[in-house]
């Protein structure tokens, strides 16, 4: 098996009193599709965030593609890295949110070309034609020039797609992509991470689909209170989970 792209060695973290990562191991390797199931409250949307340091873990540590990333903020420990070294480590994490984070000034066009123009020095030209591909990859070639505020929520959450895909990220991270939209237009960004995962991005999805988890993913792994519970063949977990905890919980969502 190759090295992982993404691991996690006792990753904690609290806010406050309430400990909500209690140690989390966790490795993806490339072009694998890792899917993350549990309750509401039980820490992944912390977790992902703890992954691409959106959250300064209290403790463990987290690499990504062998590097170490973060290591500077952490109040523990003392290290030259530098907060440029850390945004270049962020950028190969891409994120798409529940509630989709786009820019309500920017046009589509603008959201997808923003992040390579700013953070990568790409040439309007150059990120132009880049953003245009993926939007066509993401079936909204034809809405570049509308505004955030004119799309439907599945359109709007194709273009964070697109625009985080624009940075060429190592690995893309979703929390709840389609939690936020009505029933109609899950299916269309269902299908988008569908053709991302068969073309080989390494994905970590955090979803309540349990449909997409049981068919895209390669391994699902079942959170909760702050732990990982269970892991596995999303087959394997789905249909006979060990964990009563899991089994529980996956007795109320299936
Ligand atoms: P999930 O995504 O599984 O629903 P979260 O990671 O969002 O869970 O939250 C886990 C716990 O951490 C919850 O108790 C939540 O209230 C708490 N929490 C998350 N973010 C913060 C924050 N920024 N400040 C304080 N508490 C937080
Ligand atoms: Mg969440």
């Amino acid at each position: 098996m190759s090295a992982p792209i993404v691991k996690t060695v006792g990753l904690r973290k609290s806010f406050g009193p309430n400990e909500v990562l209690k140690g989390i191991d966790l490795e993806v390797t490339q072009g694998e599709v890792l899917c993350i199931l549990g309750p509401s409250g039980s820490g992944k949307s912390t977790l992902l965030r703890c992954i691409n340091h959106l959250e300064v873990p209290n403790g463990g540590y987290v690499w990504v593609d062998g590097q170490i990333i973060g290591y500077e903020l952490r109040k523990d420990v003392l290290h030259e890295l530098t907060v440029k070294r850390l945004r270049a480590q962020q950028s190969q994490l891409g994120m798409v949110f529940q509630h989709f984070n786009l820019f309500a000034h920017r046009s589509v066009l603008g959201n997808v070309i923003e992040g390579p123009m700013v953070v990568r020095g790409l040439s309007r030209a150059e990120a132009t034609e880049r953003a245009m591909a993926l939007l066509d990859l993401v079936g909204l070639a034809e809405k570049a020039e509308a505004w955030p505020a004119e799309l439907s929520g599945g359109q709007k959450q194709r273009v964070a797609i697109a625009r985080a895909l624009a940075m060429e990220p190592r690995v893309m991270l979703f929390d709840e992509p389609t939690s936020a939209l009505d029933p109609e237009l899950v299916g269309e960004v269902l299908e988008v991470m569908r053709r991302l995962a068969a073309s080989g991005t390494t994905m970590i999805v955090v979803t309540h689909e349990i449909g997409f988890a049981r068919e895209v993913a390669d391994r699902v792994v079942v959170m909760i209170d702050g732990e990982i519970r269970e892991t596995g063949p999303a087959e394997a977990v789905l249909a006979d989970p060990k964990d009563p905890r899991v089994r529980s919980f996956l007795g109320r969502v299936l």
